[in-house]
């Protein structure tokens, strides 16, 4: 049996968000956006769930979210860094997990189908990210001219959780370091460039939305309140 962690980012500062308040730190339905996640996480077959947050947010994080809500799963809360990829490379120094999930905190709408398709996948395929199909044509813009249209059919929105074998996303991590290219914008792009590793698809979910700009609590607190209807109709 493979062990399985997570690390759960959320050491941005949300500069798009406008906003004093951190994105994953803002209320939907009377929950911060990170409890979601950490809930998500804490229901599943992962074993250790580590968090990563802002040095001057480790406390709150500790007290107000942790604590608060009882989340038993979360053995470790660090310090993220400058970029998403230094925040990832912390994480990383604590999983134990042969398995490791990397997800956004930004992403409230993750669900248990997507972490078990995940391990399942990571389990079987070393790599693997959620995403979903594109549904608009797509064009490669530069100097506000087209200069290309990608083929549609193959092009597919990214999102989190990303799931490696652990010694995997490591090795491929500290190569990137030892290279002078910092152009990633995902885990997944790390194994894609530093390994022979092909990374494979879990199809997700449209709602799977990363929280980023005001309009975007909107939307998550309209399927979030889908999601706790039809939990609670099932319980009934
Ligand atoms: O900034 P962006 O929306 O791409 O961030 C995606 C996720 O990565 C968010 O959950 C954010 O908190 C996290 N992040 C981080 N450390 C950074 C930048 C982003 O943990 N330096």
């Amino acid at each position: 049996m493979s062990k399985v962690s997570a690390i759960v980012l959320a050491a941005g500062n949300g500069s798009r968000m406008q906003s004093r308040t951190k994105k994953q730190f803002m209320e939907i339905l009377g929950k911060p956006v990170l409890w979601y996640s950490l809930f998500q996480f804490e229901q599943s077959s992962v074993e250790q769930i580590i968090l990563v947050t802002a040095q001057e947010d480790i406390e709150y994080c500790k007290t107000e979210i942790v604590d608060h809500y009882g989340f038993k799963k979360v053995r470790h809360i660090v310090a993220g860094g400058k970029e998403r990829y230094h925040s990832v490379i912390n994480g990383l120094e604590k999983a134990t997990g042969d398995i490791v999930l990397i997800h956004d905190g930004a992403r409230p709408l993750i669900e248990q189908q997507m972490i078990a398709d995940s391990i399942a996948c990571a389990k079987l395929n070393k790599a693997c990210a959620v995403g979903v199909p594109v549904k608009d044509t797509i064009k490669i813009v530069e100097d506000s001219k087209v200069v290309n249209t990608p083929e549609r059919s193959r092009l597919w929105m990214i999102q989190t959780p990303q799931t490696f074998h652990t010694g995997l996303i490591r090795e491929a991590y500290k190569k990137m370091i030892q290279s002078k290219n910092r152009q990633i914008t995902d885990d997944a792009m790390v194994v894609e460039q530093y390994t022979e590793i092909p990374v494979y698809m879990v199809e997700g979910k449209y709602t799977n939305i990363k929280i980023t700009t005001p309009e975007d609590i909107v939307t998550a607190e309209v399927f979030l309140k889908k999601h706790q209807k039809v939990s609670e109709s099932i319980r009934l």
